[in-house]
C-alpha cells in the first residue's frame, strides 16, 4: 500500500484552500505549481485536471475556476472555454495515447454519480477497442500508481506545446 496517494487528504489537513475548503478542484487549482500537481492547464475561466482516481489511462476533468455547482448558473463565457479546453485536451490526449474513441460526459449530483458535487466539471476519459474496465480491476481500491505524476508532467508539456502554436 506504500503507492496510496493522499494529497487530498493532505490539504484538508493543512486547511490552506483558497475557498470552499474540502472541494478537491479547488484545492487542485490553488496548488497547480506544485510539483505533485494534477493540473494541466489553466485558462482564463477553466482548467485541465488529471483524474486522481482514473477511469482509464488519459482521463482528464475540465472544469470552471470558479466553485459553482450548477451547470443552469454557468455564464456562457464560462461554457465556451469549458469546450474549448476539451477540444485541447481531445488533441493533447489524442497525439499522447492514440485512443480510438473518447467518453465526455457530466455527473450532475451525487445522486449522479458525481464524485465532488459541489464544483461541476466534465470528464473526457480515452478509450480503446480492447480496453479493460479499470474500475473494474481497481474497484474501490484507491491506489494511483506512481506513474500518474510522471504522466502530469508528460501531458503539462503536451499542452504548453499545442497552446504556444508549435504543434
Ligand atoms: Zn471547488
Amino acid at each position: 500500500m506504500k503507492n496510496l496517494w493522499t494529497p487530498w487528504r493532505r490539504a484538508y489537513v493543512s486547511g490552506t484552500g483558497e475557498q470552499s475548503s474540502g472541494c478537491v478542484l479547488c484545492e487542485a487549482l490553488a496548488r497547480r505549481g506544485e510539483p505533485d500537481s494534477l493540473v494541466l492547464h489553466v485558462g482564463v475561466r477553466s482548467f485541465v485536471l488529471m483524474n486522481l482516481y482514473p477511469y482509464n489511462s488519459g482521463h482528464l476533468m475540465i472544469a470552471p475556476r470558479e466553485h459553482v455547482a450548477d451547470l443552469s448558473r454557468v455564464a456562457p463565457e464560462v461554457l465556451s472555454e469549458l469546450m474549448q479546453l476539451t477540444q485541447l485536451a481531445e488533441r493533447v490526449l489524442s497525439r499522447r495515447y492514440r485512443p480510438h474513441g473518447f467518453n465526455l460526459g457530466m455527473n450532475l449530483g451525487r445522486a449522479a454519480g458525481a464524485g465532488v458535487p459541489d464544483h461541476l466539471h466534465l470528464h473526457l476519459v480515452p478509450r480503446w477497442e480492447a480496453d479493460t474496465n479499470f474500475m473494474a480491476v481497481f474497484g474501490e481500491v484507491r491506489v494511483i500508481p506512481e506513474d500518474l505524476r510522471e504522466a502530469a508532467r508528460e501531458l503539462r508539456e503536451e499542452f504548453l506545446r499545442e497552446t504556444a502554436g508549435a504543434g
